[in-house]
C-alpha cells in the first residue's frame, strides 16, 4: 500500500509526474520551490505521506511534523535567511487560503514580513 493520492497535485510531484524544482529530499520529506513565489525565498516542505489538512494529523504523525520544521530550518540556513528571519505558514481549509490539499509548510523570507497577515 502506498501513501500517495492519485488526484493530489503534490503526490504527483512526489511521483515526478509533475516537474518541480527540488530544494531538499529525504525518506520522509520533500522540499521544492513554490511556482508562484510570494517572497524572494518561497519553498514548500511536504511530507511524502499524503495528509490532506492539519485536521487529519494523527498521533503517529508527530515525529513527521517535527521533521518538517527541522527541514524548514535547514532550508532557511541554506538560503541564508535564518538570522534575518523567515516565516513558516501552513494554511488549513478555504478561509485560510489552502488551495492544495496535501499539507505543506511554506518557508517565506528574504523580505520584511508584515503582521497581521492578509
Ligand atoms: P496553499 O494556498 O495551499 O497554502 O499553498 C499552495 C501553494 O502551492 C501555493 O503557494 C502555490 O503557488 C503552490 N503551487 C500550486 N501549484 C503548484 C505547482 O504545480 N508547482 C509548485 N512548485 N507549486 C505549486
Ligand atoms: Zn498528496
Amino acid at each position: 500500500m502506498n501513501n500517495l493520492a492519485s488526484d493530489c497535485l503534490f503526490c504527483r510531484i512526489l511521483e515526478k509526474k509533475v516537474p518541480s524544482k527540488k530544494v531538499y529530499e529525504d525518506a520522509l520529506c520533500y522540499a521544492f520551490e513554490d511556482i508562484n513565489p510570494q517572497a524572494p525565498v518561497h519553498v514548500l516542505v511536504i511530507p511524502k505521506k499524503h495528509i490532506s489538512t492539519t485536521l487529519e494529523l494523527a498521533e503517529g504523525d508527530n515525529a513527521l511534523m517535527g521533521r518538517l520544521f527541522q527541514t524548514a530550518n535547514q532550508i532557511a540556513r541554506q538560503k541564508g535567511i535564518d538570522q534575518r528571519g523567515f516565516r513558516l505558514v501552513m494554511n488549513t481549509n478555504p478561509e485560510a487560503g489552502q488551495s492544495v490539499y496535501h499539507i505543506h509548510l511554506h518557508v517565506l523570507g528574504g523580505r520584511h514580513m508584515h503582521w497581521p497577515p492578509g
